[in-house]
């Protein structure tokens, strides 16, 4: 830390990102991203806007917003577009959360929370899961917090249903809620028609990981006009142009092309219940993940003593620190040889 480090964010612990290694090739299945390349109308459509990069973008993203109006039956102005679903998470944070709104989530969920919670100084609850990882809707009814729930949540892959999602919207008149569907396409049920109804439920999607594009940075929140107008406030006071003309065009490219979207979830979620089958026979134990990964344990064998072990094999996958989960791992579902070869290196690993 330098002399001149505001003592403001010294207490601030920063949200560690999964490795990205460069050392050498590895079957990478540790940050929850696609294995397949974006669709190809994605990248002709981020080549051609190149060519303009001389210009700023058009900061309200029209194009874009409308094209995922369309897609979920709202209006543009029902939508904010953001540099990842991580920039719309802390708008909210800045947004709708301070010390009479202070935030509460899962003790286990998607580790970004409580960073943009301190970074913007909000108090915050971390609510237990249950000891199979399910969420105690109970924790959840009538509180005084702005609440964030991934669902699917990260990393136990685990959902609740629609019904359950509504009842706790209801239950929360005067407290946002925000619903982080960035693994919502494989499999779980989406919160977005709920927002006619529900003036205070944000939901937010990525491009990241059904949509093939985490390196283009492209997320966005959806919710009743008033949210979304506050949240603009937001984006238009700290970066107006905060999603660049190349990713940008790069999502109107793949919303143009859905047929690619729903053939990859569908070939995702094959794979990952062909591997939650054959990891099972193996004898581990794991989470029935609705999401693009897999949670998964060994009754006998220690959580980083695998990591350890797949990462020899030259297989990445995330092992997080915590005391909570540190028998499991996550593992990306990656394509059917990639996961043959996780399989593999897993039956070796048991045997040793
Ligand atoms: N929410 C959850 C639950 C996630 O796991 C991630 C990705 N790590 C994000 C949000 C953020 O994704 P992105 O910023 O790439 O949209």
């Amino acid at each position: 830390m330098s002399k001149f480090f505001t003592s403001k964010y010294s207490a601030l612990t920063p949200y560690k990102p999964g490795e990205q290694p460069r050392d050498k090739k590895y079957i990478k299945l540790n940050t929850n991203e696609s294995p397949f390349p974006p669709s190809p109308r994605a990248i002709e459509a981020a080549s051609e806007a190149a060519k303009s990069l001389q210009l700023y973008p058009d900061p309200t993203y029209r194009a874009l917003h409308e094209a995922i109006a369309a897609y979920h039956g709202i209006t543009p102005d029902e939508v904010l577009l953001t540099n990842g679903s991580d920039e719309i998470l802390n708008f909210a944070f800045m947004a709708f959360c301070d010390k009479e709104h202070p935030a509460a989530f899962p003790n286990i969920t998607y580790g970004f929370y409580s960073v943009f919670a301190t970074l913007n100084h909000v108090p915050y609850t971390e609510l237990p899961l249950n000891p199979d990882f399910t969420v105690n809707k109970a924790d959840y009814m009538g509180t005084r917090d702005t609440l964030f729930i991934a669902n699917p949540n990260a990393p136990t892959g685990l959902a609740l249903s629609l019904d359950e999602i509504e009842e706790i919207v209801r239950s929360n008149p005067n407290r946002v809620v925000v619903v982080d569907e960035a693994y919502v396409d494989f499999g779980g049920d989406t919160a977005v028609p709920l927002i006619k109804q529900y003036d205070n439920l944000l939901v937010t999607r990525t491009f990241s990981k059904s949509r093939s594009m985490a390196g283009a940075r492209l997320g966005y929140g959806v919710g009743s006009k008033e949210l979304i107008r506050d949240l603009n406030t937001i984006k238009y006071s700290t970066n107006p142009y905060n999603v660049n003309s190349m990713s940008a065009a790069a999502g109107l490219g793949v919303m143009a092309d859905e047929d690619y979207t729903v053939k990859n979830c569908a070939e995702i979620i094959r794979v990952r219940e062909y591997t939650k089958a054959a990891l099972k026979d193996l004898g581990f134990e794991m989470t029935d993940s609705l999401g693009n990964f897999l949670f998964v344990r060994h009754p006998r064998i220690k959580g980083e003593k695998i990591y350890k072990a797949l990462r020899k094999r030259g297989i990445l996958v995330r092992h997080f620190d915590s005391v909570l989960i540190s028998a499991y791992n996550r593992i990306t579902v990656g394509t059917m040889e990639e996961m043959k070869a996780l399989v593999a290196a897993m039956a070796d690993i048991v045997k040793e």
